[in-house]
């Protein structure tokens, strides 16, 4: 492994030619799993190397006590999900983290708080965060909620490579899902921070008693962006006790790996990352996702308050399937 190497991101893409119909890609889900893979697989190739994953590691600066009512999530106060509030780490806390990971072959880190919107005094701390794990070498992501014009400029001058904000699901159950924003709040944010020149972050979470049509819609909505996110994290939702989702029905694993495939296809040049509930997945199911065109991972042992495979057993996993970290090879 090589440290000190700056993985700076690619530049921004150029705006998508093609425009998805909800009908369109739910055809693309009901395709027989075979030919929906095959054909996954081929997009994969035309754009990158199949054995290539690129490794984020994700770190809570600021946990719990959040003001808005995520139904799937553990940080929201409205929830009893027992998570600790912990105020905001320090800088020299972040770095280290970061070197951490990067030690263990991270190249990109996430750095997520849970707010409805960052403070003019938050803004102040993560900015020097971010400047201080590039100077690592290291690609930077941030997550602190809903953006305002001031904050996209401050992370932009301080060098910020990716901003997460993910959609979630589609517009027509987002309502089920969250009450205290609405969607178009969302696309707003991203808005932002695709005209302040930062790559965009963005996915969603299934298994949250979505119907397949809107599984389709929230592709869509990722998809038909212009251009669309540079970086696609789908996460299968982890039902966590105390939250109002922790009883939603279990997801078919072969559904998890048609979204990837159905992602990949739409989203042909995007960093698909497989996220939240890897944990839960054996490793045939990540090695099905990985053929359905899945080129990055969370990689270390906790998300923002879940769990996440242990580094090892990724390893083992990684080299059991002959793939290599992006970082590695580079
Ligand atoms: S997902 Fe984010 S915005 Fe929603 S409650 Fe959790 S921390 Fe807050």
């Amino acid at each position: 492994m090589k440290a000190q190497t700056i993985y700076f991101a690619r530049p921004i893409q150029a705006a998508n030619a093609e425009q998805w119909s909800i009908a369109g890609i739910e055809a693309l889900f009901k395709l027989p799993f075979a030919d929906l893979l095959y054909r996954a697989q081929q997009t994969h190739r035309e754009h990158f190397d199949p054995n290539e994953v690129q490794l984020s590691t994700l770190l809570s600066i600021k946990t719990g006590g959040c003001s808005e009512d995520c139904g799937y999530c553990p940080q929201s106060a409205f929830h009893s999900a027992g998570v600790e509030d912990r105020k905001m780490l320090d800088v020299a806390a972040v770095v280290q983290a970061a070197k951490a990971a990067q030690q263990a072959g991270a190249d990109r880190f996430c750095m997520g708080a849970a707010w409805r919107e960052p403070s003019a005094e938050d803004m102040q701390s993560v900015v020097e965060m971010v400047k201080a794990v590039r100077n690592l070498g290291m690609e930077t992501c941030a997550t602190l909620g809903m953006l305002r014009e001031e904050h996209v400029t401050q992370l932009r001058a301080a060098g910020l490579d990716y901003y997460n904000h993910n959609l979630d699901t589609a517009p027509e159950f987002y309502g089920e899902i969250i009450s205290t924003r609405d969607y178009q709040d969302r696309l707003d944010t991203l808005e932002r921070v695709r005209r302040a020149g930062i790559n965009v972050c963005s996915g969603g979470i299934v298994g949250m008693g979505e119907s397949l049509t809107q599984r389709a819609g929230l592709i869509a909505q990722l998809a038909n962006m212009q251009p669309y996110p540079e970086s696609v994290p789908i996460n299968n939702l982890v039902k966590v006790e105390g939250t109002p989702l922790e009883n939603a029905e279990e997801l078919d694993p072969l559904d998890f790996v048609r979204t990837i495939a159905v992602a990949r296809i739409t989203m042909p040049r995007a960093r698909v990352r497989l996220s939240a509930g890897r944990q839960q997945m054996s490793d045939a199911v990540q090695a099905l996702c990985f053929l359905a065109g899945a080129n990055s991972i969370f990689y270390g042992e906790q998300l923002l308050t879940t769990g996440n495979p242990e580094v090892e057993r990724d390893r083992t996993l990684l080299d059991k399937l002959g793939m290599y970290p992006f970082a590695e090879k580079h």
